[in-house]
């Protein structure tokens, strides 16, 4: 039984599935099958995930089907009954940090042997404790509703090189994006500076419905298979409007910017 105990960490390992177990063929077939698709590439990709909630939790399955060889994922939350409108978790997970529950759940859902390691932790306590947590991610996704946290995910990736993509919806459920702060391209802060943010909002209660989540993961999820692939990505904001055209495009840094310098 899994307590919402805040400092423990847990590594297990789910059993790759054998297509003899299935009787038919290798369960990455259909996505091998694509002309750009290297299996070995997402097999050997280690993912960092921030946030385990609506958001974090749905993007943390999607890439255990992928086939993603690690998944390193912290969140301090816990689950409450208002969530599983939207949030993959069960009654019975209740009260049980959402880390931790995660982790649980991706065991019946992994399609390789993939090496899930659960933090009950905010990732700010996460640095501090486990310094090393995330210090071999090839990638960090940063899906939390705390604009302080995405600013010190951000900082991170600046510093160790690591690329990060950050996503969130509006309290209307109606819109939504994915950013991707790459390479010598914007940094977080060069959109959203520090400055002009409230970091303590944080309002639990805000609506939210399934659907926005649904899309904005799909397109984070492309973005990940895209970046492990050693493709190109076309753009570095996707804008995901439900209720308008929703058109991504390659934002620019923006000069003087606090945090990267905005120099290209
Ligand atoms: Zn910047």
């Amino acid at each position: 039984m899994l307590t919402s105990c805040t400092s423990l960490k847990t590594i297990t390992k789910a059993s790759g599935i054998k297509p003899t177990e299935l009787g038919e063929q290798d369960v990455h077939d259909r996505q091998k099958r694509l002309p750009f698709w290297n299996q070995g590439k997402i097999s050997q990709s280690s993912i960092g995930v921030v946030g385990c909630g609506g958001l974090g939790a749905e993007y943390l399955q999607k890439c255990a089907r992928m086939g993603v060889g690690r998944l390193v994922f912290c969140d301090s939350d816990i689950i409450q009954l208002s969530n599983l409108n939207r949030q993959p978790f069960f009654e019975c997970q209740k009260g049980e940090n959402k880390a931790l529950a995660t982790l649980e759940n991706l065991k019946g859902i992994c399609t390789a042997e993939t090496m899930l390691e659960a933090y009950a932790l905010d990732f700010q306590d996460l640095k501090t404790i486990y310094p090393d947590a995330f210090a071999n991610v090839d990638l960090i996704a940063c899906l939390v509703d705390n604009e302080q946290t995405r600013h010190d995910v951000s900082a991170y990736g600046l510093k160790h090189g690591i690329p990060v993509i950050f996503s969130a919806v509006s309290e209307t459920s109606l819109n939504g994006y994915v950013s991707v702060q790459i390479g010598g391209g914007p940094c977080y802060n060069c959109s959203s500076p520090i400055a002009d943010s409230n970091p303590s909002k944080k309002q639990c209660a805000d609506p939210s419905v399934i659907y926005i989540h649904t899309v904005v993961i799909g397109v984070a999820v492309f973005a990940t298979a895209w970046l492990t692939l050693g493709k190109n990505l076309p753009w570095n904001f996707y804008p995901l409007n439900l209720d308008a055209e929703s058109t991504p495009y390659l934002r620019k840094k923006r000069a003087g910017c606090e945090a990267c310098g905005g120099i290209a």
